[in-house]
């Protein structure tokens, strides 16, 4: 398996360590050797080559059978021009891989109810919410502008075509198959003809997935049930912006951003993955940064990008014993708890698989 790291800025080195760590462990308990080749990417990449994406990076990436992508940015690249910036390395990855499904993983484990902002008797057992969002499309990338005479005005174009609809409602019920087998599929049909043809593909799809039982939700209504009574959904699927919105709103439910992953998918098995959070430049280079996120990010790529479930189970089952043994890293640190560095908490998580 040859898996390209972009470890980024800020904190990014620090967990990209962290899970590597994690997947040697796996490798050596099941006898599978990885290649890791490291790449540069946002503003290490402005650093060295002046350019937030050089080529080889993409090309590398492409070559790969996943990414692993750590963070990009900080505040010293704050004031580069739009084009230079670090996110746009982001971006281009995503784009030159074509990368048109984002999944978000909002869950929160039994063991850190307490970081939660719901109440106990709302989050029950934890939360288990798999946001799927169109990447590559819609109003994000729509034709925009601005009328400059008389009373100005500005405007933004939502499209999708068929096809596009198509491949990211498959991706929703290819893994709501796998999962409880129920599918939301949000949008805005009361108002939106993007939303109307939006549910008429998602209908047609559904055909060919007669064991998923597939619901509508409006937009409006879902952001508000997700608050009210998360257990309802399971597998989400929707436009790029208000997936954007939701899966922000859906993994702060579990209210720790260190501990969320996340992967964007194409066509075929290449994957990139990452965690939510951001570089967090205040905290880089302190061992203190939580790398579950990171962790939990190659656990997806050994799910979707090399279908290995039962090793992707094993690096969550670390995760969670680890947890419930009582270790916390400073962002997820309660009464009673042991503190530990980020190097530490990926050695145990590593340790724990090995004991598997
Ligand atoms: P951030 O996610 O980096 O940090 C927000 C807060 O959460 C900070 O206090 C930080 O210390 C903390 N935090 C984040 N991850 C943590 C972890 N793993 N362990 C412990 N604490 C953690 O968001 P920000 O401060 O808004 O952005 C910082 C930089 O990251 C900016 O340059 C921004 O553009 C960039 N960013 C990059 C990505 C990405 O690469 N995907 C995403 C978001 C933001």
């Amino acid at each position: 398996m040859k898996i390209a790291l972009i470890p980024g800025d800020g904190i990014g080195p620090d967990i990209i360590e962290e899970a590597v760590k994690v997947i040697n462990a796996v490798g050596e308990k099941k006898q599978i050797s990885f290649e890791f080749i490291t790449y540069l990417a946002g503003g290490a990449a402005i650093d060295q080559t002046g350019i937030p994406l050089p080529e080889a990076t993409l090309e590398g990436c492409k070559k790969s059978d996943a990414v692993l992508l750590g963070a990009v940015g900080g505040p010293q690249w704050d004031t580069l021009p739009g084009h230079l910036r670090p996110e746009r390395g982001l971006l281009g990855l995503r784009k030159g891989m074509e990368l048109f499904a984002n999944l978000r993983p909002a869950l929160l484990f039994p063991q850190l109810k307490a970081a939660s902002t719901l109440k106990e008797e709302v989050i029950g057992d934890g939360i288990d919410i798999m946001v799927v969002r169109e990447l590559t499309g819609g109003i994000y990338f729509g034709d925009r502008g601005r009328n400059e005479e008389g009373t100005r005005s500005a405007y933004d174009m939502e499209t999708y075509s068929e096809p596009e609809i198509d491949r990211i409602t498959r991706i929703g019920f290819e893994i709501a198959k796998k999962r409880k087998k129920k599918l939301t599929s949000i949008d805005k049909a009361n108002i939106l003809e993007t939303s109307r043809l939006w549910r008429e593909v998602a209908e047609r799809v559904a055909k060919e997935y007669p064991e998923v039982e597939l619901h509508h939700m409006y937009v409006d209504n879902c952001a508000m049930q997700l608050i009210r009574n998360p257990h309802q959904f399971d597998v989400m699927v929707t436009s790029n912006m208000f997936g954007d919105i939701l899966s922000d709103e859906a993994s702060m439910l579990t209210g720790s951003l260190g501990m969320l992953p996340s992967a964007s998918l194409g066509s075929g098995k290449l994957g990139m993955y990452e965690p939510i959070h951001g570089s967090a430049p205040d905290i880089a280079g302190q061992d203190i940064a939580n790398p579950i996120a990171a962790i939990l990010s190659a656990a997806m790529m050994f799910r979707y990008s090399f279908e290995m479930e039962a090793e992707a189970v094993m690096i969550e089952e670390a995760v969670a014993r680890v947890l419930e043994a009582g270790y916390r890293t400073k962002d997820i640190m309660e009464k009673d708890m042991k503190l530990v560095g980020t190097k530490e908490m990926g050695s145990l998580i590593a340790e724990e698989i090995k004991k598997m």
